[in-house]
């Protein structure tokens, strides 16, 4: 079922998500149907604020691109993109990285708006996953990167957020169009 993408100015958006304790049916049916959603909005991540639900639980696929990362490994050990998209994970717990990179990014719930973002080009990530197993997670690049942009949503953290000084006064007037709008 596709659900629909809450957007900029819903104050779901600057809340600070609950941890998810149990992996219930619910739980599990929420996670297909914000992958058929964000499929249908051609994004390459979905965070549950976004579909208003205030919970950690965030979906990521970056496989339209199978270069787009230069590695990945799971609990140590190497593994191929496609074997691990789409990546449904809850209450994600990110390793400080110090070497950041500026990448665009853009987000489903802030149309038409793109801006540069300084992150953590690699990304050391532990995730539960809906089978109850928790992994650590190691990559780089698009997958590095969406990670952390849906990391930051459960933190009620928006990619504007996190725009040089210029960038976010270029950003200023959209930004008030969008919260008009809502
Ligand atoms: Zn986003």
């Amino acid at each position: 079922m596709i659900l629909p993408i809450v957007l900029y100015g819903d104050p779901v958006l600057r809340k600070k998500c609950k941890p998810v304790t149990e992996i219930t049916d619910d739980i599990k049916e929420l996670a297909e149907n914000m992958i058929e959603t964000m499929i249908e909005a051609h994004g390459v991540g979905l965070a549950a604020p976004q579909i208003g639900i205030p919970i950690q639980l965030a979906i990521v696929d970056v496989s339209h691109d199978l270069e787009c990362i230069s590695y990945l490994r799971i609990n140590d050990q190497d593994l191929e993109l496609e074997d691990c998209m789409p990546l449904v994970f809850v209450n994600p717990k990110l390793e400080p990285h110090s070497v950041k990179e500026l990448c665009e990014e853009g987000c489903l719930s802030i149309p038409e708006l793109r801006g540069n973002v300084k992150r953590p080009a690699d990304l050391t990530a532990h995730l539960e996953l809906l089978n109850g197993e928790t992994i650590k997670l190691e990559t780089d690049g698009l997958l590095a990167r969406a990670i952390q942009h849906e990391t930051d949503h459960l933190n009620g953290i928006l990619f504007v957020d996190r725009l040089s000084s210029a960038g976010k006064l270029k950003a200023k007037r959209d930004l008030k169009r969008l919260q008009r709008d809502w």
